[in-house]
């Protein structure tokens, strides 16, 4: 099985959940809310990756 690559460490992921916790609030888990983002008229975000359709269906399994 692969492994996946921590986003916040360099080691693979462990399942610590620390890469879901609030930018603003520790005691919060993102909800995607947007209210740490400077949203103006125009937003840029950087994406790790785009998942397809197979591997969608792989990780919901
Ligand atoms: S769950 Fe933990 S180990 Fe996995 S990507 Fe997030 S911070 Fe890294
Ligand atoms: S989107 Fe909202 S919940 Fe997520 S990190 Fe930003 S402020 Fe926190």
């Amino acid at each position: 099985m692969e492994s996946r690559k921590c986003v916040l460490y360099d080691r693979d992921c462990i399942g610590c959940l620390e890469c879901e916790i609030c930018d603003l609030d520790p005691n919060k888990i993102c909800d995607n809310c947007g209210k740490c983002l400077d949203i103006k008229d125009y937003a840029t975000i950087r994406i790790d990756k785009i998942v397809g359709l197979g591997e969608q269906k792989k990780r919901t399994k």
